[in-house]
């Protein structure tokens, strides 16, 4: 699919002697692994170019996968060909400043609601951007190089963002490419011990907020992370945000939301689904995000408990109109 866009992006990559990859803000395995990914394979192949990550922020939790690039200076940008991975618009991307590039690509696996850049290779129906970034070397492998690095990091982003192959995005194709990578040489136990594990603190934490997540009698099952748990438990953000994940198998409740209150006590809102799609709920409150998948912003309480009613009766709605939900 795509196959004159993937050439031409490849043509643009030849003729470029300083190449920048930049990703979203707060990055999740996606954002890390589709870029350091895409970065290591280029580097293998072009080794006489210059090509650099360039984002702003990090993520403690995918440090396993190695540090990221230092300072771009402006000049440099403004003569990069730029790719922006995994960022689905252009106030999303972590440094701003890449937008000065000589020429922006998108590669993205978001609904392109708001289109940038001179090119733009979208596929909103692959589970991840990493699946974009293996395909890419699939479709040249005969001209690129790859190695066990840079499939790991690839993994790792097509692992993490179809919930370890489980969401409905996960296809043939995504598991052929998946195996693809593993075929480079992923250390998968070691891999997964670093994805998987958790402080025994977490652990503790997930005891007490258990007794805190409620669900509806439509099945909508929500959680509240206020600043005080998040200091009691002395989480990290990421560790907070996560909790989205522990109302993911309550059978009868399809859709979930974890509130997490941020230190200026505006809310960040994480709203997942199976089976009824919940973005439309997300882009009412200042966000958005993809069919199962999405994120929001409250701005007070009153606001968070209007979001709550939406969602309950977006629940209802799909329940009463359609069978085979669990
Ligand atoms: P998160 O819960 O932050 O992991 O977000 C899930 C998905 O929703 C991500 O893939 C984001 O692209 C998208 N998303 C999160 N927050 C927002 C937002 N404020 N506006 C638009 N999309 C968002």
């Amino acid at each position: 699919m795509n196959e004159e866009i993937k050439k031409l992006i490849l043509d643009e990559i030849k003729a470029s002697d300083t190449i920048l990859i930049a990703r979203h803000f707060r990055p999740d395995g996606d954002a890390i692994g589709s870029t350091k990914g895409f970065q290591r394979i280029l580097k293998l192949s072009f080794p006489d170019k210059d090509i650099r990550l360039c984002n702003r922020d990090y993520s403690d939790y995918m440090a396993f996968l190695g540090p990221e690039d230092g300072d771009v200076s402006d000049e440099d940008i403004k003569k990069a060909l730029v790719f922006i991975l995994d960022t689905a618009t252009a106030d999303r991307v972590s440094e701003p400043r890449v937008l000065e590039g000589r020429k922006i690509i998108k590669i993205d696996h978001h609904i392109d609601n708001n289109p940038y850049g001179d090119i733009s290779w979208v596929e909103d129906r692959r589970s991840s951007c990493s699946e974009l970034v293996a395909d890419f070397y699939n479709t040249f492998k005969t001209e690129l190089k790859i190695d066990a690095h840079a499939a790991t990091c690839i993994y790792t982003g097509m692992n993490t963002d179809s919930g370890r192959f489980r969401f409905a995005a996960t296809t043939g194709e995504t598991l052929r490419l998946a195996g693809l990578m593993v075929d480079q040489g992923v250390d998968i136990e070691t891999l997964q011990a670093h994805l998987d594990l958790k402080d025994f603190k977490v652990y503790e934490y997930q005891a007490a907020v258990f007794g805190r997540i409620r669900v509806t009698e439509n099945g909508l099952a929500y959680l509240f992370v206020d600043q005080e748990m998040q200091e009691k438990w002395n989480l990290s953000r990421e560790e907070a945000s996560d909790s989205v994940t522990f109302m993911n198998m309550i059978k009868g409740a399809i859709a979930w939301i974890a509130f997490i209150e941020n230190p200026d006590h505006t809310i960040r809102v994480r709203l997942r689904s199976r089976f009824m799609t919940i973005n439309g709920v997300a882009e009412r409150y200042h966000g958005g995000g993809h069919d199962k998948a999405a994120g929001a912003t409250c701005y007070s309480k009153e606001e968070m408990e209007a979001l709550i009613r939406d969602a309950d009766e977006a629940v209802r709605e799909y329940k009463e109109s359609h069978e085979g939900w669990l």
